[in-house]
């Protein structure tokens, strides 16, 4: 489907042509014709699915041009995320050049001269604190015609505690339309949104999913310690593009370092930069300048960096969400990216956890410098951990085990040797589980082998 098949103007098509837009993503398919129609909606907003354009085209589509007064405002949580929607919209400036845009965040002084403070903009862009000081606390413009809000990153906004603030700027506003874009649909985020957005909201209810052109890969690097297993890693690989997120910032910092003290040039980026390093920080990351950028989960929300080929994590966020997030980085827009987590048994839990959500990994290993199958993975332990796996001779077994030991109560370390006994039997039993999920595991290989052979004859 082409942009002109959703009913834009000749104008906006044209000018998305020249931009190199030629046919509507998916979510500019669905939200589009319902934003052009009116409608109040919190869509689910896959990263990296040209999210931002299903809200700007229409913003730029609904406001009257002769007009200088605010008709559309987009609240966006961090100043990053602000800063790349206004410059998307500005983009189209070449093809409506009475259409003014202004950003509000902490950085924002500089825009305010770029385009002289005087004319009322018709697009607000900002950040909720910012916004809110501007419009209501200053009430810099006449806010009658607003009649357009998109909350973008709701959840972030939500987390972050920016609610209070967008209801306070909903309260002086006319019940506009409002659109939301959330990279999940939390409960809370719909209490929260019920209390100010209009009665005919509309939410929508797809699955959360990254783009699926990322390939998940899961790595047990077993214990040669994180920065050695990432060293190895990029060394074997030889990324184009690759971010390195790690969960907390000394974690960031440490592997920085790490792979600076090895030679491998890299890019440090996380919330203990100050302002002007973190803007250069970008500046070098849209310029494509380093091949390797170690990163808090920071970047992980919603910036549009191109050509990332690889996301590696090297530890997994606590809210696992942010895998999600993190994997969105690469895979964007139909190209095809991948995704590594590396872990070993003492962190298993959390790709465990992704793993039975959903996540479709392939299971590697480091050894030896390379990246070798792992036809173990997590399976046996997923399956030791469900009851009906403890065969009931495991259970007479185990029970004889303490019985034996409860025998020789008086001898002295009973405990430790009924312990010993139990564990005895429990990894006889372990020792089983894997070889039958190996031998599993290269029977569905050998099957699928054969089948593609068979579909190739
Ligand atoms: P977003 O999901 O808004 O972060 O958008 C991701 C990227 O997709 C941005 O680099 C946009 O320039 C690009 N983009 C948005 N819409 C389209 C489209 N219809 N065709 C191709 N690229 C697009």
């Amino acid at each position: 489907m082409s942009f002109s098949g959703i009913s834009l103007s000749e104008r906006m098509v044209s000018a998305l042509s020249k931009l190199g837009y030629h046919n509507p993503s998916p979510v500019q398919q669905n939200v589009i014709p319902k934003a052009l129609r009116g409608v109040s909606l919190l869509a689910q907003s896959e990263t990296g699915s040209g999210k931002t354009h299903s809200y700007l085209i229409p913003i730029i589509e609904k406001v009257d041009m002769n007009l200088s007064r605010p008709q559309a405002i987009v609240i966006a949580p961090t100043r990053e995320l602000a800063r790349q929607t206004y410059e998307f919209a500005r983009e189209f400036q070449r093809f409506y050049p009475k259409f003014r845009v202004r950003l509000y965040t902490s950085e924002a002084d500089v825009t305010q001269n770029e385009q002289g403070a005087s004319i009322a903009p018709q697009l607000i862009i900002g950040t909720p604190g910012r916004v809110k000081a501007m419009l209501i606390d200053k009430e810099l413009f006449v806010l009658n015609n607003v009649k357009m809000v998109i909350l973008d990153e709701a959840d972030m906004l939500l987390d972050l505690g920016y609610f209070e603030d967008i209801e306070t700027l909903f309260g002086h506003l006319n019940n506009p339309q409002t659109m939301v874009f959330s990279a999940t649909l939390k409960q809370n985020l719909r209490d929260e949104l019920l209390k100010f957005v209009r009665s005919d909201f509309q939410f929508e209810s797809d699955k959360i999913q990254t783009a699926s052109t990322v390939k998940h890969h899961l790595i047990n690097i077993k214990h040669i310690g994180e920065a050695n297993a990432l060293i190895q890693f990029l060394k074997l690989k030889n990324p184009y593009l690759c971010i390195v997120f790690c969960s907390t910032k000394d974690k960031v910092a440490e592997i920085h370092q790490a792979l600076l003290d090895n030679n491998i040039d890299n890019l440090y980026f996380s919330g203990s930069l100050d302002e002007r390093s973190r803007k250069r920080a970008l500046r070098e990351i849209k310029a494509n300048t380093h091949q390797v950028i170690v990163a808090s989960d920071l970047l992980a929300r919603g910036m549009d960096i191109e050509d990332v080929t690889d996301v590696v994590s090297v530890d997994l966020p606590n809210d696992l969400e942010f895998y999600h997030h993190r994997a969105g980085r690469t895979g964007r827009f139909g190209k095809s990216g991948d995704s590594w987590v590396f872990y070993n048994n003492d962190t298993e839990a959390k790709p465990r956890e992704l793993y039975e959500n959903g996540v479709k990994f392939e299971f590697l290993s480091l050894r030896a410098g390379k990246l070798v199958d792992d036809p173990v993975g997590l399976a046996p332990k997923t399956k030791l951990r469900k009851k009906a796996e403890f065969s009931e001779q495991e259970a007479k077994e185990i029970k004889i085990a303490k019985a034996m030991s409860r025998k020789k109560h008086v001898e002295p370390m009973h405990k430790k040797k009924t312990q010993f006994a139990i564990e005895k039997v429990k990894r006889k039993y372990k020792r089983k589980a894997i070889q039958r999920s190996i031998r599993k595991e290269l029977e569905t290989q050998a099957k699928a082998k054969r089948k593609a052979y068979n579909d190739e004859d």
